[in-house]
């Protein structure tokens, strides 16, 4: 470390952690990151990036499988597992030496293994040569991720059932799974295993799967998942899961119970904070039911130490570990920073996918302003007629009296992509008219904001 400088060292080389590293040492300070597995933690190696290349290459499947209507004549075109792993393989080991070498552009000293805390001010660090490291610092930021939960639900245990981590790892795709969990990550594999062929189950408890995301666009949604054989279950409650010699069969209760063979069972019922073993409580970093208690500043009880990312947020996802591991490196370094969690974007990374941001009309309903909906359907959009896709609607929601963007929510061909506009228009707090007096391209997908701004004026250009 620079003498001089301050010194921060950061726990976790995940998305949270890696970014706070940058941002701290981009703003001066001495960093060391300790990671204990692969740089780049579960978005890059378990979570975001592997998903999205098995996403990309389902959506070349179904576009071969659909081209003849665009004269596309492809034959004998097939989904070679084991090319997708190795692709996804290599895919996923670009980004995370990118990782490494930003890290080392900007002088993070990275150290290999397991730390945990002896006093407020110095962790040790088990490394993987054996060797036992002390680190003191000035600041440490806590950024430890998340793990899956799985709740107590007997055959949850049984040798084979996966989490998210293992349908990543698979050795062959199996003809038939079983997805317990209708939240983001069990509705994005629906869509990608029944894309590659394989026969769907998705068992829901609550009344409607993506609970989160706006309503009446996660019931168009779950109509074209279902009209595409997956089979989605919802207020239906998994009761047991017992092997079979073709697989398992998992004891569903809806009305009545039912009993489904599958040759795989994959819980994805949620995931929760990793502190495990780092020594928190033991400092006195208080955490309320396995998350680090954390102000908008990222600061923990304990002075010196911060967290951020799955193991203390709010909201678990990448983009917001990142801007949180921004927030706590820039008040370390002495500027005003602070979380805002107004307007994060969320995306479902379905075909199509669903993505929103902001207030869902159910939230605004319920909170009594009075609020106008404008919407457009993807068919009225020629860049999505063009790609062949035109399942989905933009909806824009604004306040009635000053018509501020109050969400935006887009199911259809990138609508992850499409969010971005309704989150910068929230984050600058725009409102209709500074949407529709903005010219936007054509032919693109953007089309779609400004018709659905227009609408809530009452003003569509291309609807009848
Ligand atoms: P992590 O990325 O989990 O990193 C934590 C790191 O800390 C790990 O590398 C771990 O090894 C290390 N560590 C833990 N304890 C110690 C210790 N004691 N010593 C040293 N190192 C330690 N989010 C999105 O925004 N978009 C998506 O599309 C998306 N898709 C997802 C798909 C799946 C299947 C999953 C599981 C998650 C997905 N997420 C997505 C969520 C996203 O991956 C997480 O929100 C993000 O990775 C959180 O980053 P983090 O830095 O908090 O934690």
């Amino acid at each position: 470390m620079a003498e001089g400088s301050k010194k921060v060292v950061v726990i976790g080389g995940g998305t949270g952690g890696y970014v706070a590293a940058l941002r701290a040492a981009q703003l001066g300070a001495s960093v060391v990151l300790v990671e204990k597995n692969a740089l780049g933690g579960t978005c890059l190696n378990r979570g975001c990036i592997p998903t999205k290349v098995l996403l990309h290459t389902a959506e070349l499947a179904s576009a071969v499988r659909e081209g003849e209507s665009v004269g596309l004549f492809v034959k004998g075109a097939r989904v070679d597992w084991k090319v997708l792993m190795q692709h996804k393989a290599e895919i996923v080991a670009r980004l995370v030496e990118g990782v490494g070498f930003l890290l080392g552009a900007n002088s993070v000293e990275v150290v290999r293994g397991n730390a945990v805390f002896r006093s407020p001010g110095e962790i040790v660090v088990a490394q993987e040569d054996g060797a036992v490291r002390s680190l003191s610092a000035d600041a440490f930021i806590v950024a430890t991720g998340s793990v899956p939960a799985l709740p107590p639900v007997p055959g949850f245990d049984l040798p084979g059932i996966l989490t998210s981590d293992g349908a990543l790892e698979l050795d062959a795709l199996p003809k038939s799974i079983l997805l317990v969990g209708g939240g983001v990550i069990g509705v994005e594999f629906a869509s990608v295993f029944s894309a590659l062929g394989v026969k769907v189950t998705v068992v829901e408890m609550l009344p409607e799967i993506l609970p989160n995301m706006d309503a009446e666009l996660v019931g168009y949604l779950r109509q074209i998942l279902e009209a595409r054989g997956i089979r989605i279950l919802t207020s239906a409650t998994v009761k047991a899961v017992r092997l079979t010699e073709d697989g398992y069969a998992t004891v569903v209760a809806t009305d009545a119970e039912e009993e489904i063979a599958t040759e795989k069972v994959f819980v994805c019922t949620g995931r929760r904070p990793f502190t495990q073993g780092l020594g928190l409580e033991e400092i006195g970093v208080r955490t309320e039911r396995g998350r680090v208690a954390v102000d908008g500043q990222m600061r923990t009880s304990v002075p010196g130490i911060y967290a951020v990312g799955d193991c203390a947020s709010p909201i678990m996802l990448a983009h917001v570990a990142s801007a949180e591991g921004e927030v706590a490196a820039e008040v370390i370094m002495g500027r005003k920073a602070a979380m805002d969690y107004r307007c994060v974007p969320s995306g479902v990374y379905t075909a199509p996918e669903l993505a929103g941001v902001g207030s869902t009309e159910a939230e605004l309903a319920k909170s009594g302003r009075p609020f106008i909906v404008g919407r457009f359907p993807m068919n009225s959009n020629a860049k999505a007629l063009i790609a062949g896709m035109p399942d989905g609607m933009v909806k824009v929601l604004a306040d009635k009296e000053t018509g501020e963007i109050l969400g935006m929510h887009v199911l259809g061909p990138r609508a992850t992509d499409l969010i971005v506009e309704g989150t910068l228009a929230m984050k600058s707090e725009l409102t209709v008219d500074e949407i529709v007096a903005t010219i936007h391209a054509h032919p693109t997908l953007g089309e779609t904001v400004k018709e659905a701004s227009l609408d809530v004026l009452s003003r569509a250009l291309h609807l009848p």
